[in-house]
């Protein structure tokens, strides 16, 4: 039948959901926020998830990966997440940087970096907030300047997770075009131990595996080999290839959070659910009260409704329609950063003081549910976006 949609997910994709949630049930959020306290790595658990084929489902086969899409790779992550163990760098390393090296990277880059980005022996970081620019990437200042066959890399970067445990960042800087004398997107890959790199830790109120950090670059020394793509070139439609990059990498980082968000609100969800089912005060298990079971059920709808628009994002992104993709990848983040938000909010308050005690571990969720909402993009930016871009609306800034 042609034109046939459906909402079931092809048996792999099936299959796939089920072991992820296997092997991650295995660590549990007991592990995770073991490891949080610990100001430690999940090393274990990325290492695991990398031999298993887990992390590089979406990259290509030739290069060590499983030869799937961003909807495999999401399903991972939404199943971690699920299981009590949201791996945020998923979002950064394949879903990014493996993304915008596959289909940019010259040879090779992509037999440098692939391979390990795939099997999690190799991670990287990406770089492109900045203290004085924020949701306003237009405003980035982290310029990059020739010195005979290398590049010079200055600025600063704020905010980027995982620096501590990556091979390298992906920094998002400018550079002169030789023709017009114009500033253009380039993507630099960083090694953090490169003369002239910077990290400071960024305290968070965040309980989370994954550390932030502000970073300074002060005229760190680059090879001609580490701008993505090798030289700064144009696409044969004229476009910069260094803002298709960068493009490259926002549908799937949208998509991914989207599936970041979702894990987590299931995994609050269920918490909720199974205290709810057994605590009685009154002669009716809490549950029985509509005042609870109606907000479950109404998280449950929303966690739902988010799911289905991060599958249609995926679905156009892998299919190769990145403006279509762009803005359900949009819609996607903006209604699982909500509806995790939301999710989180409404399993503290079933659980009453249970749900503030470490114990019970979903406190400590409220803070990070509310990242959804921020990065990577903020949800005023994406009703901006929605406002101006599917709406025709004017724009304010
Ligand atoms: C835990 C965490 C991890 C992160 N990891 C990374 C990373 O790995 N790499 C990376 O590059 N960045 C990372 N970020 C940064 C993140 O992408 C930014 O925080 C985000 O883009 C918002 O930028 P900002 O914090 O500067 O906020 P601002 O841009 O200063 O915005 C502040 C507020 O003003 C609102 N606002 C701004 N402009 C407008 C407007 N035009 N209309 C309406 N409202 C507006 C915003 O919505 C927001 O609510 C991370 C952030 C967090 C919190």
């Amino acid at each position: 039948m042609t034109g046939a949609m459906t909402f079931n997910e092809p048996p792999e994709r099936v299959e796939l959901r089920a072991v992820v949630s296997a092997f991650a049930g295995g660590y549990g959020s007991a592990y995770y926020r073991a490891k949080a306290k610990e100001d430690a790595y999940l090393t274990e658990l990325w290492r695991e998830a990398g031999k298993l084929g887990y992390l590089g489902v979406n990259l290509p086969e030739e290069y060590g990966g499983g030869g799937g899409g961003i909807a495999e790779l999401a399903i991972v992550l939404e199943e971690l997440g699920a299981a009590g163990c949201p791996l945020m760098m998923l979002v950064v390393s394949p879903a990014i940087c493996g993304t915008v090296i596959a289909r940019f990277g010259t040879e090779e880059q992509k037999r440098t970096w692939l391979p390990g980005l795939a099997d999690g022996t190799r991670t990287m970081a990406f770089g492109i907030t900045e203290p004085d620019a924020g949701s306003n990437s237009h405003r980035i200042t982290t310029t990059a300047r020739r010195d005979g066959d290398d590049w010079l890399l200055t600025g600063r970067k704020v905010f980027i997770s995982g620096v501590d445990i990556a091979d390298a960042v992906l920094i998002v800087g400018r550079t002169e075009d030789a023709r017009t004398g114009r500033l253009k997107p380039c993507l630099f890959i960083v090694p953090p131990d490169a003369e002239g790199f910077q990290r400071r830790p960024i305290d968070m109120e965040l309980h989370a595996a994954e550390k932030q950090f502000e970073l300074v670059l002060d005229d760190v020394r680059l090879p001609a080999d580490a701008l993505v793509g090798g030289s700064p070139s144009h696409a044969p439609g004229g476009e910069d290839t260094g803002l298709l990059q960068l493009f490259a990498g926002l549908n799937p980082e949208r998509i991914m959070t989207a599936a970041f968000a979702i894990g987590m609100g299931r995994y609050a969800l269920a918490r909720a659910v199974e205290y709810a089912r057994e605590r009685t005060v009154w002669k009716t298990p809490i549950g029985a009260h509509q005042a609870i079971a109606h907000p479950l059920a109404q998280a449950h709808i929303d966690l739902e409704l988010a799911r289905l628009m991060t599958q249609k994002a995926a679905h156009l992104y892998d299919a190769g329609d990145d403006m279509g993709a762009g803005e359900a990848a949009n819609m996607a983040k903006y209604a699982a950063g909500e509806a995790c938000a939301r999710a989180v909010d409404q399993a503290v308050h079933t659980l009453g003081g249970n749900g503030l005690t470490r114990e019970f571990g979903l406190a400590s969720l409220v803070t990070a549910a509310r990242v959804t909402r921020i990065a990577p993009v903020s949800r005023e930016m994406i009703l901006n976006y929605v406002s101006h871009q599917t709406l025709g609306l004017p724009k304010s800034y």
